[in-house]
């Protein structure tokens, strides 16, 4: 056992209204400057679209950094004919401007001075129509927010696969949630595996993941590896970029910006201690399936004696150790399972956990409970399906994501339930 901290992030979905005060708020504080202008370290995705940037769950696309043994592991593509290949004809696996969106400068004196239209103004993204039908859009982020369930592209879902599965969106099993997403701080970086210069780093005492500017060579292997594609290019610095956790703000005891500045307080931060010798053997599980609960291995009890022990004789500092004990991070992933990384079937470990939404039915929220009817569980008292949150927080498996809904609906209820100082919240207690 090798015990080693990490500082890791839950977000509560529950709670995320969709205000993009985070991404905001970031912007302003890390990539305000020229080259990054299209990049938002942190962003918030409408669900389910095809996010930002577009498609980056379609890993079918983006595979060309990565390869699959015939033992099943999945390894960076960085053989000698990959490097060459890559050099003479570019990384084949980038995004595009129109991937990300192009960004613009919004020209207020127009509001004064536009002259009287007949129709509102268009700008891109925009739809092209044929005869009836919408056949193809063009888009942007959140493009999706507006369009209801009216478009078969609003609805587009990967499974665990990366196979496009299910087209939600007809009018009656219309849902939309909101998928706040930053760097991952993986436990299994794929884009440290993948850059040819060795820029990337993890630190060793906080896991936090950065990029050596001095060392960037502007390769962008990261981009294409990262399957989350939560690096971004500078074109005017060569290098690329990516969210630092704000650790400038974490070494003197603040939290990271979109923590701080976040609306719904859906963000948790916390130490878990991790067994860096399983790190390996976790990623490389071979049914897909049992990913989520192969990264749930890897962490230690905090209160263990023997990992105390074994930290301690790590290096790893008691100030940590305490944080561990106290963490929320491990509380709501390992104690009450109700947190859940992000496509696990990546195999990075990611290091964001996300609390799914609880989305019940009316009759549901107020009888507490959550009714499961056989081969549709989720039809009778909610309205996203558990599938698709399956799909995107435990490669396909249903049952813990069921489970954590049920917790939460429970716990809804007691709250609801009970009463302050005499005074009755809810007409039922
Ligand atoms: Fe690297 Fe991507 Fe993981 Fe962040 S999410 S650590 S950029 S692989
Ligand atoms: Fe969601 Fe918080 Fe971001 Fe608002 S600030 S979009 S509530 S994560």
């Amino acid at each position: 056992m090798k015990v080693r901290a990490q500082i890791a992030m839950v977000l509560n979905l529950d709670k995320c209204i969709g205000c993009h005060t985070c991404s905001v708020t970031c912007k302003n504080v890390w990539t305000n400057r020229d080259g990054v202008e299209y990049a938002w370290f942190n962003n918030v995705e409408t669900k389910p679209g095809i996010g930002y940037p577009k498609d980056w769950e379609n890993q079918k696309r983006w595979n060309g950094g990565w390869r699959r043994r015939k033992n099943g592991r999945i390894e960076p593509r960085m053989g000698a004919k990959w490097r060459i290949l890559s050099k003479i004809f570019a990384n084949p696996d980038l995004p595009e401007i129109d991937d990300y969106y192009e960004p613009f400068d919004f020209d207020y004196a127009h509001l004064q001075t536009a002259p009287e239209l007949k129709a509102f103004p268009t700008a891109r993204p925009r739809s092209k129509i044929t005869g009836e039908r919408m056949e193809k859009i063009e888009w942007g982020p959140n493009w999706e927010e507006i369009l209801g369930g009216e478009f078969e592209h609003r609805a587009k879902d990967y499974n665990f696969e990366g196979v496009e599965t299910e087209i939600y969106g007809a009018y009656e099993n219309t849902f939309m949630m909101y998928l706040p997403r930053l760097c991952e701080h993986c436990l299994n970086p794929a884009c440290v595996a993948a850059c040819p210069s060795g820029a990337i780093y993890k630190r060793e005492e906080d896991g936090i993941v950065l990029i050596d500017q001095d060392k960037c060579r502007g390769w962008r292997m990261c981009v294409s590896a990262c399957p989350y594609k939560k690096i971004y290019y500078n074109w005017d610095s060569g290098k690329s970029e990516k969210c630092v956790l704000c650790y400038p703000r974490l070494e003197v005891g603040q939290p990271t910006v979109c923590s701080e500045t976040c609306v719904g307080r859906i963000r948790y931060l916390g130490v878990v201690l991790y067994d860096a010798d399983r790190i390996e053997e976790a990623a490389s599980t071979e049914n897909e399936q049992d990913l989520y609960e192969a990264q749930l291995g890897i962490f230690l009890d905090p209160a263990d004696p023997a990992v105390i022990a074994q930290a301690r004789a790590d290096g790893v500092p008691e100030a940590w150790l305490e944080a561990a004990r106290h963490s929320p991070v491990y509380k709501m992933a390992i104690d009450w399972k109700i947190a859940f990384p992000l496509h696990p079937e990546y195999r990075t470990l990611p290091m964001v956990w996300y609390v799914p939404p609880l989305s019940p039915i009316q009759s549901a929220a107020a009888a507490g409970v959550l009714e499961m009817d056989g081969d549709m569980p989720d039809v009778k008292s909610l309205r996203i399906p558990l599938r698709y949150l399956a799909n995107m927080l435990t490669a396909g498996k249903e049952a813990p994501v069921e489970l954590a809904l049920r917790r939460m609906l429970a716990m809804r209820a007691f709250m609801r339930a009970k009463t302050v100082d005499g005074v009755i919240d809810h007409p039922a207690a």
